[in-house]
């Protein structure tokens, strides 16, 4: 892998906690997968908490009749009075006649179909057998008991390249397979540059079209595109795919040591790549410059949510010259993350997993400028006048790549150019202007 120079950086040791945390679960990521996979539904077996949880993630979504829906555990099915596969045949059965259109259906298994060891697994096996070959039927975890956030994503890809990777034809792999859920616009700019490298035989997960598309084999090199698919990687390697070793593609420099481990993978002429990514690097470097001033010097803390932190504080700290506190993640990939670890400044704490109160006490001692968190913890800290960034935002916008970078500090930005309209303090815009 190729990275910037890291000779000032130091690898951290992580604080590791366990205690009380204040985290979504797995099924939040059915939030962006749906609207990515357009052929897809997405089923959950859970309970009316789950249905309550996807209702106000989804905010004014479920109001397009979109692509997922809860079937509702009910106490006689907790209790054995049902048979909670009889039951569910007819809840999929009725869907699959309402909905036609859909070509795959995925069961999302919740913390009380876990609980009660539904194996959903072997429901999808039936269903297959039934609604096959119109309609094709996985399964996989997003329950709060197993999953964090967007480790719901990693479980669906790993199923899905469980799944197809038996049923497509040998001898049409993909050369090179982009794991990681972007948003169409973050595709679409990449598979440019990749035509403009001269990479031919590339394959996105998820791409818009669930049935059609992947087949991996030995041949196949693959590039992680976000850091929280530890199981999504392990299926593909155990079909044989080998992976790319890189940064995350956030901001000028991540986007760049990304694409350039992958044109060192498949001997793309140096000459060429820099010749590409000139333009888009001096455009991401533009838009970047606008921000600097708003978030130079700045101290940041990070709470953990979705795995991304590592990434985002590597960006911000070596690109807008933030100062960073602590960054705070719910699982660390080892291997995964290595790189983007060792970019970070020395003396940083990182830390993995929460104990939440204890969290909050550092934070509150450490005083940051910015404390990047969830919307638990995000208006009890403005009420006591500090100033957040509510952390799910960077799952939902598209932040990958060159032509995002601009709007990826702006994230960061944007809560402090607000609270200094509203303070009037005019420092920092008068600095940007
Ligand atoms: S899966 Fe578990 S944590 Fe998630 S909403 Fe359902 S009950 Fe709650």
């Amino acid at each position: 892998m190729t990275l910037p120079d890291i000779a000032t950086c130091a690898e951290p040791a992580p604080l590791r906690q366990r205690g009380q945390h204040e985290v979504f679960c797995g099924l939040t990521s059915i939030i962006w997968l749906h609207r990515k996979v357009q052929d897809a539904f997405f089923l959950v077996v859970g309970s009316r908490t789950c249905a309550h949880l996807l209702q106000s993630a989804a905010g004014v979504m479920i109001f397009s009749e979109p692509r997922f829906a809860t079937a509702i555990m009910e106490e006689r099915d907790l209790a054995g009075m049902a048979d909670m596969h009889d039951e569910l045949d007819g809840v999929v059965a009725r869907l699959l006649e309402r909905r036609p259109d859909i070509r795959m259906l995925v069961l999302v298994g919740s913390c009380p179909s876990e609980v009660i060891k539904f194996d959903l697994t072997r429901a999808a096996t039936r269903l297959n057998a039934r609604h096959a070959p119109r309609h094709r039927v996985i399964a996989y975890s997003g329950s709060g008991i197993e999953t964090t956030f967007t480790q719901g994503e990693d479980n669906f890809l790993a199923a899905l390249v469980a799944d197809k990777a038996t049923s497509r034809p040998a001898g049409a792999a993909a050369k090179l397979v982009v794991a990681g859920c972007l948003a169409d616009v973050v595709e679409d700019q990449f598979a440019r540059l990749f035509s403009e490298l001269g990479l031919t035989g590339v394959v996105f997960l998820p791409g818009r079209d669930a049935i059609n598309g992947l087949c991996v084999g030995p041949e196949t090199r693959f590039i992680l595109a976000q850091p929280y698919l530890g199981a999504t990687a392990a299926a593909l390697e155990a079909r044989g795919a080998r992976r790319i070793d890189a940064i995350f593609p956030l901001g000028a420099e991540g986007t760049s040591a990304w694409l350039r481990a992958i044109c060192a993978a498949f001997r793309v002429d140096p000459a060429r790549f820099d010749a590409v990514v000139a333009q888009p690097k001096r455009r991401a470097a533009a838009a970047m410059a606008h921000y600097r001033p708003w978030l130079q010097a700045r101290r940041v803390f990070f709470f953990p949510d979705s795995q991304m932190e590592p990434s985002l504080a590597r960006f911000l700290s070596r690109e807008m010259g933030v100062a960073l506190l602590e960054v705070g993640s719910p699982y660390l990939h080892r291997e995964h993350v290595a790189g983007e670890l060792a970019l970070l400044p020395a003396g940083v704490t990182i830390s993995e997993g929460q104990d939440v109160d204890r969290q909050i006490d550092r934070c509150r001692a450490a005083n940051p400028d910015l404390i990047v968190c969830g919307l638990g913890l995000a208006n009890p800290f403005e009420a006591e006048g500090r100033v957040s960034k509510w952390s799910i935002e960077f799952s939902f916008t598209p932040i990958q790549g060159f032509e995002q970078a601009g709007d990826l500090a702006e994230l960061f930005a944007r809560p402090l150019m607000r609270h200094a309209i509203l303070t009037g303090g005019a420092d920092r815009r008068e600095a940007a202007r």
